[in-house]
């Protein structure tokens, strides 16, 4: 199991970081997502658990999930920035002996992507504990009301790691769900579940 430390780090607003330590003999490797905020507080997570970042990456290309992006990149630490595709669409990648996929889930802005590993969902902005990130930056409704209705047919045990603060460090997928203001109507989740079914197709080859 995945071992995840979840760090609260100010940043803009009640951001959190997270390091996402491998198992066995991955255990000195991390991912790093979101990296922001206060430097010195990842830097001493880092040293206490002796940590070796095999990968940072951001969760969308909004400025307080990346504030310290340049300055672990200087470091040599690898990078992943998602880029913008279809909803439902991912990317996987074997790291720190995880398989880490990238869900494209366009709403909050077109290039937002979940991540998941194991049974854990890092979602930025894309839903918190109660509610879902605003469309003003670069994002669009219609589209988060589709991602909403695509999480919603996923596996709703799944826990969720947002990228704020906003009434709970984490929860149940389907507890965020239940909170979130934004309740997809039938006839987008109708449209979402084909897409749902391309999806689970291709997770499971
Ligand atoms: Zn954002």
């Amino acid at each position: 199991m995945a071992k995840i430390l979840q760090l609260r780090v100010g940043g803009f607003d009640d951001n959190f970081s997270y390091l996402v330590l491998g198992e066995g003999k991955h255990s000195k490797e991390a991912v790093l997502i979101d990296p922001t905020g206060n430097k010195e507080l990842i830097d001493a997570a880092i040293k206490k658990h002796d940590l070796r970042i095999v990968l940072q990456t951001i969760t969308h290309n909004h400025p307080d999930h990346r504030e310290l992006f340049d300055y672990f990149s200087s470091k040599g630490v690898p990078s992943i920035i998602p880029a913008s595709k279809q909803l439902g669409e991912f990317e996987e990648k074997i790291v720190a002996g995880f398989s880490i996929r990238f869900i494209h889930t366009p709403g909050h802005t077109s290039d937002c992507v979940c991540i998941q590993l194991e049974n854990n969902l890092f979602t930025g902005d894309t839903l918190f504990a109660r509610g879902v990130g605003n469309t003003q930056y670069g994002g669009n409704e219609s589209e988060q009301e589709e991602t909403i209705a695509f999480l919603s047919q996923l596996d709703q045990k799944l826990i969720i790691w947002p990228g704020h603060d906003y009434g709970g460090a984490k929860c149940t997928l389907h507890e965020a769900l239940k909170n979130a203001h934004l309740k997809p109507s039938k006839r987008v989740l109708d449209l979402i579940a084909n897409k749902v079914k391309e999806y689970n197709l291709k997770v499971k080859k």
